[in-house]
């Protein structure tokens, strides 16, 4: 009897849709997996003993709210080189996610509308929803392409704030850098705020990353290591901004995260020298396969970035389509609904062995 204990806010979202999938999952035997949305590589070697290192050197404490400064220092050179803003302040966060939420917090008031692009990152409903906000969605299907004027017809004078992120999870879309611009000069113009998610800003395969914050100074940026240097369980991200905004965020994340775990900060310092381009070059292939293995049977736009592909399922709805996929042929994959207003789409994360992709491919053709 403690329903009635539960803040409204946890009514705002549910994470119905994909614990189904992992439910379902956790009771197959031999499951094809593309279900999972981090690398299948490993933490590099010299990070994996930076860890341990600063762990055995006794790196077990609190570190400061906004990070080491060794991690700080290297981090704020890439992004001055980057950008080159005058006023543009990083600190370290407990993942990209902490980032997200830190930044979501700070600047959205109950009752401001947040944009986003549909379909999206499950977290980032649920975020705004918890910051009180109303979730105002520019659809994007059929080609996830994010157009400028659907955005300016979005945006009223409760827009607080724009939420991107490219390449996209789940489309593995990537902007135009058009379309990029016009987004940072619409924001600048109607004075709303641009949060970017970049975390895969280093999964780009046809052309090199393009950053709102090129175009607009005042973008906050929401970053981290967990798909670039495979470690999503250290929890580690960064977000750099105007300084009067990062300076109420790492207010907020002193009374929230403390800090990020530490240890893995110093491992963090060793993994940025660490080069990740073979890792890349192995996804763009996996999308490569993705792409050629599903030609003729499947409606595919094909993706550019990230280590997502976005589907349209050949009959019935995403739910449908997903059930089936598990049950009879125990293939993973994800509903499109669970990232979307529409379910006509499933989420295929390819970051898996060619061999798992192979057998995922096999399935799918002989579903449609
Ligand atoms: N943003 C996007 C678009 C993601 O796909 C993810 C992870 N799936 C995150 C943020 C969260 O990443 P982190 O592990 O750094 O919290």
């Amino acid at each position: 009897m403690t329903a009635h204990w539960l803040a409204e806010r946890t009514k705002c979202f549910d994470a119905s849709g994909i614990r189904k999938v992992f439910d379902l999952g956790s009771k197959l035997a031999n499951p094809i997996n593309l279900s999972i949305g981090q690398p299948d590589f490993d933490v590099p070697e010299d990070a994996r003993r930076a860890a341990i290192d600063a762990i055995e050197g006794g790196k077990n404490g609190y570190s400061l709210t906004q990070g080491i400064a060794p991690l700080r220092a290297k981090l704020q050179d890439r992004v001055d080189v980057a950008y080159g803003h005058p006023d543009r302040e990083l600190f370290v966060t407990s993942g990209t996610s902490g980032g997200l939420m830190l930044a979501i917090l700070t600047l959205v008031n109950p009752g401001d509308e947040v944009i986003v692009f549909d379909p999206f990152f499950v977290m980032y409903g649920a975020l705004a929803g918890v910051a009180g906000a109303k979730v105002v969605c520019v659809d994007t299907y059929p080609d996830f392409r994010v157009d400028p004027e659907k955005v300016a017809d979005a945006i009223t004078p409760r827009t607080k704030m724009i939420l991107f992120n490219c390449p996209t999870n789940p489309t593995g879309a990537v902007a135009d850098e058009a379309d990029v611009r016009a987004l940072a000069e619409l924001a600048a113009d109607r004075n709303v705020v641009l949060v970017s998610d970049e975390i895969y800003r280093d999964f780009c395969y046809d052309g090199p990353f393009v950053s709102l914050a090129q175009f607009n100074p005042q973008t906050i940026v929401i970053d981290g290591f967990s798909k670039s240097h495979g470690m999503p369980g250290w929890r580690l991200g960064f977000a750099h901004g105007p300084s009067a905004i990062i300076e109420e965020m790492i207010k907020l994340q002193q009374y929230s995260f403390v800090c990020a775990p530490h240890p893995f900060q110093w491992a963090a310092v060793a993994a940025m020298d660490l080069d990740n381009r073979e890792h890349i070059d192995a996804y763009r292939r996996k999308r490569d396969l993705v792409v050629e293995g599903l030609a003729g049977r499947y409606e595919l736009v094909a993706p550019r970035g990230a280590f997502y592909a976005f589907p349209k399922t050949p009959w019935g709805t995403g739910a449908e389509f997903v059930e089936k996929a598990i049950t009879e042929h125990q293939l993973l994959i994800i509903p499109g609904g669970v990232f979307s207003h529409r379910d006509t789409h499933f989420r295929i994360a390819y970051a898996a062995p060619d061999a798992v992709i192979q057998r995922g491919i096999e399935v799918l053709r002989a579903m449609a």
